[in-house]
């Protein structure tokens, strides 16, 4: 058993490559911190992406939705002058509407999450961190922005001050992670936002507990390459928070939680600065643009895991 931390892009093409190796033998756990409410509507933004993702059916130019959607609903939305600054594809909304309904029904969302990866025919466990409220918020010159007003809205072009997780003093890891993560025989940090991605998810302070209590290979993948981010916020983000912009930069934010870190070739001359904060570095190809450099990826960070077994 593996399991795997990832927020929405970066961790979904990296959950597709280990899922591709190891079908059922792996456990994602899914960022919820910017799922939000939007025509009465649930919407996990970085559970779906996982979803098409795995399910073969994400829309690799915007990061999110699906491939070949129609926007009758969004057009029609429109036109009735209702809002429409989140972009709700026709098929993306179908899943909305269930899994509102069956949230209502008094389902968790990690069961609604299972049922929806299930009926895609997906192989891997897709766990929701927490079932319980967690909200992503960020903190800026114009005061405290809820995640999606600054992601989608602003696009996030206001400076980040630091980033507030609303609720996780009080919200619970699901027994399905926190199990995934007792069985894992390594652990995996996809090449995802430090920040909004992985943070939110270490917030729970017994997923965090569990995770640096464990005695097996953590590894991280830097979602960094060539001080750039390969897309979203997180080179910006680094540079506003005063850090280092680097694969450098995420090894000083994964000291202590991770054994190891995967940079990219272009980071090469990175790795003794990294080592000698005292992380295990391998250079490879982390740029994933296909499912066979997801596969590819994968396997060299299986292997890598591997090799440092306690
Ligand atoms: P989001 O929730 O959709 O923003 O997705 P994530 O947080 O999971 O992923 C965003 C991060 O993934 C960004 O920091 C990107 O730099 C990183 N990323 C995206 N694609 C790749 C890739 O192919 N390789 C690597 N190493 N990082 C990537
Ligand atoms: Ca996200």
């Amino acid at each position: 058993m593996i399991a795997a931390l990832a927020g929405g892009v970066g961790g979904a093409k990296l959950a597709r490559g280990l899922t591709h190796l190891l079908g059922g033998e792996v456990s994602v756990i899914v960022n919820t911190g910017d799922d939000f409410d939007h025509f009465d509507l649930r919407i996990c933004p970085d559970i779906d992406t996982v979803t098409y993702t795995l399910a073969g059916r994400a829309n690799p130019e915007t990061g999110w939705g699906q491939a070949g959607e129609s926007w009758n609903f969004m057009d029609q939305m429109a036109a009735l002058g209702g809002e429409d600054w989140f972009k709700l594809g026709d098929r993306d909304l179908a899943l909305h509407v269930l899994r509102t309904r069956l949230l209502r029904q008094g389902m968790r969302l990690t069961e609604v999450t299972q049922r929806i990866a299930a009926s895609f025919g997906i192989s891997a466990a897709l766990l929701p961190m927490t079932d319980d409220a967690l909200h992503t918020k960020v903190r800026s010159a114009d005061g405290l922005l809820d995640f999606q007003e600054y992601f989608v809205r602003r696009r996030c072009e206001v400076a980040v001050q630091g980033v507030v997780f609303a609720g996780a003093d009080t919200a619970r890891a699901t027994p399905e992670a926190m199990a995934a993560l007792d069985r894992a025989e390594a652990i995996i940090i996809c090449p995802s936002n430090p920040y909004l991605s992985i943070d939110p998810i270490l917030a729970i302070a017994d997923l965090r507990r569990r995770l640096t209590g464990k005695r097996v290979p953590r590894v991280a993948v830097s979602p960094i390459i060539g001080g750039q981010a390969v897309k979203g916020p997180a080179a910006k983000m680094m540079r506003e928070l005063g850090h280092t912009v680097s694969s450098l930069g995420v090894a000083h934010k994964y000291q202590g939680l991770a054994d190891a870190l995967v940079i990219d070739t272009a980071d090469a001359a990175l790795q003794p600065d990294i080592e000698a904060l005292g992380l295990r570095v391998m250079v490879t190809n982390t740029l994933m643009r296909s499912a066979e450099d997801s596969a590819a990826l994968a396997a060299s960070v299986l292997d890598f895991a591997h090799s440092l077994r306690r």
